[in-house]
């Protein structure tokens, strides 16, 4: 097999709102790759047949909701982050068979950083149970930070914290915000609204607090968090780390956070 042209794309339903593309092209643009970069909205009834017939044509492909957890039954291997994390969000070719892996959790480690650069033994509060929640989980349990995780429905905080080997916190209201490290948002509060999954009084000045919701990149989570001076990391960060590390596995060169930061804000 032999791919002619440098095509790559997102495939997501919908699409409309992805920022994959212009992260990505501002990449070639700075490193002179001639390449594009499509938003391509799959049904996920036609995800298998468009893996068999149409991922031929590109070099790699980024997923997004809904396809992250279906598309690892389509794959010819799994790498093993991914496996543990049971989401697949980056393609690519390896010796003609389709690989998935998963960039999310080092996208989220790499903006964790970006604060606390030692994770080790810290101990992180981390609200929600989905799908972007495995990736932080997988994260910080390979830094081997000290892990409690608390969802609305609590039956989902004590599958994963069974499966993570982490605690489960059943009431919030339990809970003080300042026994924490680091205070993590992986739910979809915040998501186009002004509402925080914690009560404003819920922080304090010593609290990491990073909220992965990136739109608006001001959230009533980190507004609330940084009223009582507490140290915030938006949501950019995290999407921006997951799209180098894409790069680099596509194209085998790093690039400067500063182009993909930049091309956020176009
Ligand atoms: P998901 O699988 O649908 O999970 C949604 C989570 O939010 C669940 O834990 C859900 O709790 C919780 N939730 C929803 N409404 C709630 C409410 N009113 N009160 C309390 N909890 C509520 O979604 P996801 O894929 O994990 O994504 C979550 C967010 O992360 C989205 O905003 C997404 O855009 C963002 N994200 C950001 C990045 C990045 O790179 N920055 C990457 C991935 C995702 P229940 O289980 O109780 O329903």
């Amino acid at each position: 097999m032999m791919i002619m042209k440098k095509k790559f794309a997102v495939i997501g339903y919908p699409i409309k709102h992805s920022k994959s593309p212009q992260l990505h092209e501002a990449g070639f643009l700075e490193l002179e790759i001639d390449a594009s970069f499509e938003k391509l909205e799959i049904h996920p009834d036609d995800l298998s047949a468009w893996l068999t017939d149409e991922f031929i044509n590109y070099a790699g492909v980024a997923v997004t909701i809904p396809h992250k957890e279906a598309v690892m039954k389509l794959v010819d291997k799994i790498a093993p982050a991914a496996e543990k994390i049971g989401a697949i969000n980056t393609l690519y070719w390896e010796n003609e068979q389709i690989v998935g892996t998963n960039t999310d959790c080092i996208g989220a480690l790499k903006a964790l950083q970006t604060e606390c650069p030692e994770l080790s033994e810290k101990k992180v509060l981390i609200l929600g149970a989905g799908g972007a929640s495995r990736g932080v989980i997988f994260a910080l349990k390979t830094a081997n930070s000290k892990l409690s995780i608390w969802n609305r429905t609590t039956s989902k905080a004590e599958q994963l914290a069974e499966e993570f080997e982490i605690e489960a916190i059943k009431d919030l209201k339990a809970v003080d915000g300042e026994d924490f490290d680091i205070i993590i948002n992986t739910t979809s509060v915040g998501l186009k609204e002004w509402e925080s999954p914690v009560p404003e009084d819920f922080f304090s000045s010593r609290n990491i607090v990073f909220d992965i919701v990136y739109d608006p990149l001001e959230t009533k989570f980190l507004s609330d968090a940084e009223n009582v001076g507490a140290t915030t990391i938006t949501g950019d960060k995290m999407l921006v780390h997951q799209a180098l590390e894409q790069f680099k596995i596509w194209h085998g060169t790093e690039l400067e956070m500063e182009i993909m930061e930049q091309a956020f804000f176009e």
